[in-house]
């Protein structure tokens, strides 16, 4: 099959890479040309495992294509994605669709032939609804929303091993040619779950809001078994062997980020506004989600005391999780400006290089090595769960022997941590220090 996708981030990169991979032929389109140029000499600009080589291998069997030209791209294929962003309205819970929109008006501008567009951009229950006004409801027009579930960082096996493909249409027909779209994963045991086209666009929004209701949960059981003296991961473990429960999305860790569930809970709540449902559960979740990012500051200021000017702070790992140079939404975006703007020397290390978010603060640095890094730290600030700082020997690592570790990610064991005499901080588990 000939597919366009447009919007050629970490979505409808990996997604159009990965039809190419199966066998499709893949337009994808991008109205950011220096994207496309990158693409187009061989390199990736985003970091996933394996995206790199699945790309070249593409590429040159000419099933893989990137463009600026879409009225090119929509003359040559017939199913069109949309892969556009659709973040929040700025200061607002509800979701900017212009990106959405912008691209339909497109379609309908360059498309002469018959055209099946589905919406792989997660977007509020109707605007399937909503493009096919603008398509101005014509025949050759068949709308579909196909939400999409991949994990940045595991964003291929997702794609060749999904849970689920969730197809959502009003025009039973298209089910077919969109199962045949995805046959060889069908065919491997891929669930292919159809419904109408308002509930595909739910069924994202509920599954990200129910994992972020899931992570909030146990960073705040987590909070009261700081105060009781268990250890946070025995009920996690306890409570994750139940099968009704399951042991996923049952670590605590730092408040949630990332470029889906922040503003996908945000959005579910305005979809609910809309239709006057109070969802008073996702609305609690987004709370005390943004508390939490301030109980990490208030727990940095009980370990250095109140002043902590010229305190060198090191943060191993900002992107909001391993595997992907994301940072959208990182709590690291909020924790470094703030100790940094209270006195603070920051100094880090990611393993996806410097950060240009960071790039203002002038007593923040970014250092290419690890060792370098936390070489004067007085707290380091284990941040990101990269496999790379899963065994360091901060003994020799840090030069000040008086040096904290703050691990949010508890990468460490308290009691090894004692045993080398290292003054130890993490989540949810009573202190040791
Ligand atoms: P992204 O910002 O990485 O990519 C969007 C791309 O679309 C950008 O490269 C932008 O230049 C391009 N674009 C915007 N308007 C365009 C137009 N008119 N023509 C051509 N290109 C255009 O976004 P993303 O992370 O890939 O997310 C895309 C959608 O997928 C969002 O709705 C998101 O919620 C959803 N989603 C994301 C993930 C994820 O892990 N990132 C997972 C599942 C679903």
């Amino acid at each position: 099959m000939k597919l366009c996708m447009i919007g050629t981030g970490y979505v409808g990169l990996v997604s159009g890479t990965c039809f190419a991979d199966i066998g499709h032929t893949v337009y994808c389109v991008d109205s950011n040309k220096s994207k496309i140029e990158k693409l187009n000499s061989g390199k990736s600009p985003i970091y996933e495992p394996g995206l790199n080589d699945l790309i070249k291998v593409n590429h040159k069997a000419k099933r893989l294509f990137f463009t600026c030209n879409l009225p090119d791209a929509l003359k040559k294929t017939d199913i069109v994605f949309i892969c556009v962003g659709t973040p929040n309205k700025k200061n607002s819970l509800s979701v900017d669709l212009s990106y959405v929109f912008n691209a339909t008006k497109e379609i309908l501008k360059h498309s002469k032939a018959k055209k099946i567009i589905v919406t792989k951009s997660t977007v509020p229950v109707g605007t399937g609804d909503s493009i096919e006004k603008i398509l101005k409801n014509k025949k050759k027009f068949t709308v579909i929303s196909n939400p999409e579930f991949l994990r940045e960082g595991e964003a291929i096996r997702d794609f060749r091993y999904p849970d689920r493909i969730v197809i959502g249409s009003n025009s039973p027909s298209s089910f077919k040619i969109m199962k045949n779209l995805y046959l060889p994963l069908v065919n491997k045991g891929a669930k292919f779950f159809t419904t109408n086209r308002r509930g595909a666009e739910l069924i994202k929004y509920a599954s990200n809001a129910f994992l972020a209701t899931k992570i909030t949960f146990i960073n705040e059981i987590a909070n009261l078994c700081e105060k009781t003296g268990i250890n946070i991961e025995d009920i996690s473990l306890g409570m994750g062997s139940d099968l009704r429960i399951g042991s996923r999305f049952l670590r605590a860790g730092p408040a949630y980020g990332g470029s889906c569930f922040p503003k996908d809970t945000k959005g579910l709540v305005s979809i609910g506004n809309k239709v006057n449902i109070d969802l008073s559960i996702v609305k609690s979740v987004i709370k005390s989600n943004e508390k939490r990012k301030q109980l990490l500051l208030n727990r940095i200021h009980q370990i250095l005391g109140k002043n902590i000017k010229n305190k060198n702070i090191t943060f191993l790992g900002v992107t909001f999780k391993p595997n992907t140079d994301d940072m959208r939404d990182s709590v690291s975006l909020l924790m470094i400006p703030y100790l940094h703007k209270i006195g603070a020397k920051i100094s880090y290390y990611d393993p996806t290089g410097e950060k240009k978010e960071f790039n203002q603060l002038k007593n923040c640095k970014f250092n290419p090595e690890i060792k370098i890094a936390c070489k004067n730290a007085d707290l380091v600030v284990l941040h990101t769960d990269w496999d790379e700082f899963k065994s360091l020997d901060f003994n020799k690592l840090v030069k000040n022997k008086k040096f904290i570790l703050y691990d949010l990610r508890n990468l460490y064991s308290s009691i090894d941590m004692k045993k080398n005499n290292i003054k130890y901080f993490s989540i949810g588990r009573p202190s040791t220090s």
